[in-house]
């Protein structure tokens, strides 16, 4: 192989860095931390944030075909991210805190997320949803005690979950893509065609200033959600979350989706029929669950979101005027942590 030499790679990771503190900041608000340096450690599987400062794993720092000899296959794109994740930990962590091991999920996962807005701004959108994708098969993937890391617990159980029985790597696959999963979902959920993800960053700006330099609990993220969220979130008519935090941050939900579509010519122009079911869950579970279409041109774009309830379907049949769609989708962005079916 030659001799290694990572110091060509810190190109990257600086550029990476640089990049990703740009989009944190337009996202989350400031940082009380001005600059950052990056730099490398012997450890290979981890890196490690400190207030302006972040440690990698040298093995980020070869090339794609040597980590390859040297460590193997990385099936999770763990290599693609750990910088990106560190460095959103000036946010999650440096500049709020979390109060108790009950609240780390969110000083993880809300890095994971931050990564993942690196990866679309960065890259696009392929490698955006390659990561969601790596990130659920973390989550449903049997480990060597036969698991799925999703089964086991919620994320406020946190490190408590590594044992004997169900294996000491459930923590790690689980508050990592859960907690990023839960935050990616609110993003979804706020975005619209007209504002993007406006009201998206108007929440986790307050966020960051209402709790800078203190500790925040799961409950005040949730209060806070609450005091941002969009009307079409209101799904209990109430404006509390508890819908959605009981199921996926206090509880283990997955549903599956089963999708089918047709499009026609009606008497009023073109039309899309649309069939949603879901299953496997309690028969309380709801969700909304947005569609996309696109377009003759190749773009994509958002149709709507449909409300479902318990183990259900829903039809329905939307007007297209005369505008022509090539194929519709659900999840398209991974919307929903879910199984969708193909
Ligand atoms: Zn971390």
């Amino acid at each position: 192989m030659g001799s290694i030499t990572t110091t060509g790679m810190m190109k990257k990771a600086t550029a990476e860095a640089e990049l990703s503190y740009q989009i944190y900041a337009d996202y989350f608000g400031p940082t009380p931390f001005k600059r950052i340096a990056m730099t490398q450690q012997t450890a290979t599987n981890y890196g490690q944030s400190w207030p302006e400062l972040v440690y990698l794993p040298f093995s980020y720092l070869v090339d794609d075909t040597v980590r390859h000899q040297l460590f193997g296959f990385d099936p999770h794109g763990y290599f693609k991210v750990v910088g990106p994740h560190e460095v959103a930990h000036q946010w999650w962590g440096h500049t709020v805190g979390w109060n108790s091991y009950r609240d780390q999920w969110m000083s993880e996962g809300f890095s994971e997320f931050s990564a993942s807005l690196l990866l679309q701004n960065a890259y696009g959108n392929v490698r955006f949803k390659d990561f969601w994708n790596d990130e659920l098969q973390l989550l449903t993937e049997r480990n060597r005690e036969g698991f799925r890391a999703i089964d086991v617990g919620p994320v406020t159980l946190g490190y408590r979950l590594n044992n004997d029985k169900a294996g000491f790597d459930i923590s790690r696959r689980l508050i990592y893509p859960k907690g990023g999963y839960i935050l990616h979902m609110l993003r979804m959920m706020m975005y619209t065609n007209q504002a993007g993800d406006e009201a998206f960053k108007q929440a986790m700006h307050d966020f960051v200033k209402t709790y800078h330099n203190q500790p925040a609990t799961t409950e005040n993220f949730k209060a806070l959600v609450e005091k941002h969220m969009t009307p079409q979130m209101d799904l209990d008519g109430n404006h509390r979350m508890d819908w959605f935090f009981n199921q996926y941050v206090y509880g283990t939900a997955l549903p599956t989706y089963n999708f089918t579509f047709s499009t026609g010519a009606g008497t009023q122009g073109n039309t899309l029929k649309l069939k949603i079911t879901q299953s496997g869950v309690d028969p309380n579970f709801k969700m909304l669950v947005p569609v996309y279409v696109e377009l003759a041109n190749g773009k994509v774009t958002r149709l709507g979101a449909a409300m479902l309830i318990g183990n259900s379907s829903v039809e329905n049949e939307v007007p297209l005027g005369n505008n022509q769609v090539k194929r519709a989708m659900i999840n398209y962005y991974n919307d929903v942590l879910a199984i969708t079916e193909k």
